[in-house]
């Protein structure tokens, strides 16, 4: 195949066949296409956008790319969720334990950090012995033993979009909605599920910070999940200050062993809580929004959740021991208090900033080839319209060394804003599904 002409004629706002799409994924996924094409094509999406035929092309091709899990005889519901991407959101880890504790099944394929932000398989790689690499008969027994299954692309699942996802992280070419949008859903639609919750970002710390961009994500994906018989329901949520207090791989899963212990901080537990609640709709375990988030509040502080996660997190390998004391996890070798530089009402909390500089820390990578640091990160415990006082401790940051800790308080000082004009998005703002858009309260 001719890739240049396919790239020139992307460049030139011109569409591809299906046909094209599909043998382009099929000959980069072998190998036959170089990854320095596949960046230009990348970047020629990125601005010329995609027709809905060339998506429902790509989508499938990147879902044909591996095989799918196989639920013929099972009879529990099946529903995921996924995020297009944010910093500190580790809703996932929080939420899976507790949907499964409700009776969902949840065969739950994530990624890894993508840009400025974190993914769940970073997070969940930072228990110590953790695998997330399961074969699909692993995924599946697991599901079928426990209820939920945690993992990433192997070779065996959407391997096309396990390379795509790698090389869009370092090419700056994450910020399209047709490459999210098949990213996402050919996943989701490789899970043989039975529904899925989408949790869109919006504000400066999403890939497509506006609202009207988001919307029209989620609608896409609401679509492509129709098209295949999955039931798609999407909500907006905030991501114009950072998800939680901790944002960082290690961070975050001592952060969601709180949550599963009720201790969870606010915004956290009303997001992940609101996306619990769309999922046990979605599987018909709960009538109503009432009865899923009893169910959940009560997984929660019977102590279901957090025995279903200390058995996900055994099952695939990992020190079940975190469960009771997170001190196993990675810890880093430097660790200082950040304090607010003057007394004021915190007006923002910028997240992409906050992101870079976890990735600059080494939480993330920069190269195809970087090996992360699981141990660094930043715990931020103010919010956009709280009052602080001059040398209140704010922050502490988890670094390598002395370079890093100074680096990181350089980012802190321009991120954290006291005093101007206060406007954060409100934390859950719409509902979309098929039959269209609702602006909640
Ligand atoms: N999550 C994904 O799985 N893919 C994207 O492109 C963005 C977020």
């Amino acid at each position: 195949m001719f890739v240049a002409s396919l790239i020139e004629r992307k460049r030139d706002g011109k569409p591809l066949t299906a046909d094209e799409w599909s043998e382009l994924v099929t000959e980069y996924t072998a190998g036959r296409v170089p990854d320095y094409q596949v960046s230009a094509l990348l970047m020629a999406v990125l601005w010329r956008g995609m027709e809905s035929s060339e998506l429902d092309a790509f989508t499938q091709a990147l879902l044909d790319s591996g095989d799918r899990l196989d639920f013929e005889d099972f009879l529990k519901p099946r529903v995921d969720k996924h995020s297009t991407g944010g910093v500190g959101d580790k809703v996932s880890v929080l939420l899976v334990p507790v949907v499964a504790a409700c009776g969902i099944a949840v065969p739950m394929m994530a990624g890894r950090g993508l840009g400025h932000t974190g993914g769940t398989i970073d997070k969940l790689e930072s228990i110590p012995g953790f695998r997330t690499g399961l074969t699909l008969d692993e995924a599946g027994r697991q599901l079928r033993s426990l209820g939920c299954a945690m993992l990433r692309q192997t070779s065996e699942i959407t391997p096309a979009d396990g390379k795509l996802y790698a090389l869009r992280d370092v090419t700056a070419t994450v910020e399209s909605i047709p490459l999210i949008a098949a990213s996402i859903m050919s996943k989701k639609l490789a899970e043989g599920l039975t529904g899925l919750v989408l949790d869109v970002k919006t504000g400066s710390g999403a890939f497509l910070p506006g609202p009207d961009q988001a919307l029209e994500l989620a609608r896409t994906m609401i679509r492509l999940g129709d098209r295949h018989g999955c039931p798609t329901v999407a909500l907006l949520t905030a991501m114009d200050r950072p998800l939680g207090r901790a944002l960082g791989n290690a961070l975050e899963i001592e952060e969601c062993i709180l949550a599963l212990q009720g201790r969870g901080p606010a915004d956290l537990m009303a997001v992940s809580l609101a996306l619990g609640d769309e999922m046990l709709l979605l599987g018909g375990v709960a009538r109503n929004r009432a009865d899923a988030r009893r169910a959940q509040e009560e997984a929660i502080t019977s102590g279901a959740a957090l025995e279903m996660f200390g058995r996900m997190v055994e099952a695939q390998g990992g020190d079940r021991r975190i469960v009771d004391d997170p001190s196993l996890l990675p810890q880093a070798r430097a660790v200082e208090i950040y304090r607010a530089p003057e007394a004021g009402v915190v007006s923002q909390v910028e997240p992409r900033q906050i992101g870079r500089a976890i990735v600059e820390l080494g939480g993330g990578r920069r190269t195809l080839d970087d090996v992360i640091d699981h141990s660094v990160g930043f715990v931020i415990t103010i919010k956009p319209g709280d009052t602080v006082s001059e040398g209140e401790p704010i922050a502490s940051v988890f670094a390598r060394d002395k370079a890093g800790i100074d680096a990181a308080f350089r980012v802190l000082s321009h991120a954290i804003t006291i005093g101007g004009k206060l406007e954060s998005l409100p934390l859950i703002s719409h509902r979309v599904t098929a039959k269209g858009v609702e602006v909640l309260p």
